[in-house]
């Protein structure tokens, strides 16, 4: 990783006010670097050199995760896929769209979609999240 990777990981650490360590940068290094949201398995993969512990891989993400550094994107195969929160405004994540046919995901980072409108009285958004369907350009 080059320094100034490692210099802005740093910075993003301290200002979550969590501690520096290994584990932690390797793993915001991995999901700088994606394409598409992971899932806990394909991190531990991607850190296959550093003999990860899927455990403690898990308790790392959940800690991004609660410190808003890391959002949780459901893309509706019953596990949790892990990506930077980078790309998303406070309240809602960017678009994923997964193409039912070959079953691929990509973040639509270019398109927008509206905030949620008329929900009921006493409700409270944290996070908004879309997800599209449909076919890919390959395999439309
Ligand atoms: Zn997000
Ligand atoms: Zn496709
Ligand atoms: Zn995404």
């Amino acid at each position: 990783m080059n320094i100034v990777a490692l210099q802005r990981i740093e910075k993003i650490l301290k200002k979550a006010g969590l501690r520096k360590t290994r584990q932690r940068v390797d793993i915001l290094k991995v999901l700088a670097n994606a394409k598409q949201p992971l899932t806990a398995e394909q991190i531990a993969r991607k850190l296959r050199r550093a003999k990860p512990n899927k455990v403690t891989i898990y308790r790392t993400l959940e800690s991004f995760v609660e410190a808003a550094l890391v959002h949780r994107a459901y893309l509706g195969d019953r596990t949790w896929h892990y990506e930077s929160g980078d790309h998303c405004t406070e309240l809602q994540c960017h678009p994923h769209f997964t193409c039912t046919k070959c079953g691929s995901t990509r973040c639509m980072l270019d398109s927008t979609v509206g905030m949620v409108k008329g929900l009921e009285q006493g409700f409270v958004v944290h996070r908004q999240q879309v997800r599209l369907e449909g076919l890919c350009p390959r395999c439309a």
